[in-house]
């Protein structure tokens, strides 16, 4: 589905992704867990083009979005193909950046209307569909405001899935979430998960990395420390950072 290799990103002197590789391939759940700082959300952010990176590549499909030339440094693809690409992902956030004036069907139909110039009814109908699979049948008309966050969280899912995306990324979509309304959210994620929707996830809920994922990578100080099945990871880590992290974090 896509595939970093060897990506290098800093803010100014600070070198926050140190020659991260990443593939994702169709039907992979992949939790990416780690301490703060790590550099998790940069590399979800890199990956959905919201960053630059300085070094490496990446490529969605066939597409490529960066290349690494013979130094290593990204060269970065034209416009068409950067636009192309966002079309291949859907993103949701920790605090659900929906558009606050606009009602929830809104929200939703945005994307497939503007960036990929569907039909009106038909766009329509793609999102009413995902609003009932959300579970807000009959909150269509309503504004984020009148929903409670995991409401919202939900709206923004429906968001991220309504342009048939290749894989979904999540950026700790539970943390700004009491525990009941987590548990709705967690539960949508595990549904998608059962249809094996590829998925990017990054989360503090060990438990659910565990539970929902057949990938878990954890990210320290800028690097992929460890990658493989939940109970490689989690249960039988192999270095002592992951080891000290899941002890603090359990
Ligand atoms: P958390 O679990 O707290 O969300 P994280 O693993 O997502 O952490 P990042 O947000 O990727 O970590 O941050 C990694 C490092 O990059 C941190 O040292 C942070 O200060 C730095 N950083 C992130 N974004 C920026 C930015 N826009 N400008 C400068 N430094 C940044
Ligand atoms: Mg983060």
């Amino acid at each position: 589905i896509f595939s970093l290799q060897n990506i290098e990103k800093s803010f100014g002197s600070n070198t926050v992704l140190k020659d991260i590789s990443l593939s994702v391939y169709q039907g992979d759940v992949v939790s990416i867990i780690g301490s703060s700082g790590g550099g998790k959300s940069t590399l979800l952010r890199c990956a959905t083009l919201l960053e630059r990176f300085e070094k490496g590549s990446l490529t969605y499909g066939d597409l490529p979005v960066a290349t690494a030339d013979a130094q290593g440094n990204a060269v970065y693809g034209d416009k068409k193909t950067l636009q192309q690409a966002r079309q291949r992902f859907g993103l949701v956030f920790q605090n659900f950046n929906l558009f606050p004036h606009r009602t929830v069907l809104q929200n939703v139909m945005d994307a497939p209307v503007r960036v990929a110039k569907m039909d009106k009814d038909q766009a329509r109908d793609k999102a009413m569909g995902l609003i009932e699979r959300m579970g807000l049948s009959g909150k269509e008309d309503m504004v984020p405001c009148e929903l409670s966050g995991g409401q919202q969280q939900r709206v923004s899912i429906a968001r991220a899935l309504c342009l048939d995306p290749d894989v979904v990324f999540f950026d700790e979509p539970t943390s700004a979430l009491d525990p009941e309304l987590t548990r709705e959210v967690l539960k949508v994620i595990k549904s998608l998960a059962a249809e094996h929707r590829t998925m990017v996830i990054v989360t503090h809920e060990i438990g659910f990395a565990r539970d929902v994922a057949d990938r878990v990578v954890f990210m320290d100080g800028g690097l992929i420390v460890e990658d493989g099945t939940p109970d490689q990871v989690i249960n039988n880590p192999q270095h002592e950072r992951t080891r000290r992290f899941l002890m603090q974090a359990t």
